[in-house]
């Protein structure tokens, strides 16, 4: 499997290029098919194992698919990133916003220690992707109006991370304030814990482990 042979848009496989990364690591080869076919999955992968892209790519791919075919006139946000700090959500941005080049994709950062009102603003101007941190994500739905129906993926990056953090009942909360999005979570180790919640959020979730 290559890049090119994903049936991903033209530019992407140009950035993916540009990005340096000739060959799909293991766990991209793996989840990057699956998430595109609409797959719910539960990713077992460390840092450093290309997990990021893993998910950008198909986030990337499915927000430009969206907008070049017109299937929502509104610019409301396409895909939600969650991720337990501040520092990993300016990493996954920074990758996103590297994929995304030269495609109608446009991100937000929704993370402490920035100015909320020019957070919200950013969104409100129209944006396809959010990243951010639960607690941050929860000031924000519970003091404004955001509109999150439009999201169709939903990431959790380090899941053993936020539920170490506490963060369970505020990511469940973002959740059921979505419209049954694809779910795609990633954990270094996967626990029971963690197995129940995937499966309170979809009955038919793929595991993948490399
Ligand atoms: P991650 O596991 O997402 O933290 O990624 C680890 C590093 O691998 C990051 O610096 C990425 O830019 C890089 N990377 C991701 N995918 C590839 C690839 N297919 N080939 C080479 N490097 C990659």
């Amino acid at each position: 499997l290559s890049f090119a042979s994903c049936n991903l848009p033209q530019k992407l496989v140009q950035n993916i290029e540009a990005a340096g990364y000739e060959m799909p690591t293991p766990v991209q080869m793996q989840a990057i098919p699956a998430a595109l076919h609409g797959k719910n999955l539960l990713v077992s992968a460390d840092t450093g194992s290309g997990k990021t892209a893993s998910f950008l790519v198909p986030i990337v791919s499915c927000c430009s698919h969206f907008r070049f075919e017109h299937l929502t006139d509104q610019k409301k946000p396409l895909a939600m990133v969650l991720t337990p700090t501040r520092e990993l959500c300016i990493q996954v941005e920074e990758q996103a916003k590297l994929l995304g080049k030269g495609l109608p994709f446009k991100t937000a950062l929704v993370v402490g220690g920035d100015a909320m009102p020019r957070q919200l603003f950013r969104i409100q101007q129209g944006v396809e992707l959010i990243v951010g941190t639960p607690g941050r994500l929860i000031d924000l739905l519970a003091n404004h109006d955001i509109e999150l129906e439009d999201i169709r993926i939903f990431v959790l990056d380090e899941v053993d991370c936020m539920l170490q953090r506490g963060f369970r009942d505020q990511v469940m909360q973002i959740f059921r304030a979505l419209s049954q999005p694809q779910v795609l979570l990633y954990s270094a180790t996967i626990s029971q814990d963690i197995e129940k919640m995937v499966s309170s959020m979809s009955k038919d979730v793929a595991v993948i482990s490399v």
